[in-house]
């Protein structure tokens, strides 16, 4: 996973570095930086992205394709 791979409408622009995924994670989590293609920037964790859970910066629910 590097800076400039796309995973859907999410560009990753920045490493964003370790993380806590959510308040019950026992474990930190790489994420990164991403910008969506509406221009929105969103941090993603790279499970997320690699397996496309998140594909977006939630805009798509309200866009039709
Ligand atoms: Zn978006």
């Amino acid at each position: 996973m590097l800076i400039g791979d796309k995973y859907g409408d999410l560009t990753i622009i920045e490493d964003a570095g370790q993380r806590r995924a959510s308040s019950v994670s026992k474990y930190d989590t790489q994420h990164y930086l991403c910008e969506c293609s509406c221009g929105n920037q969103i941090v993603v964790s790279e499970p997320h992205l690699e397996y496309k859970i998140v594909k977006d910066c939630g805009c798509s629910k309200f866009k039709k394709k």
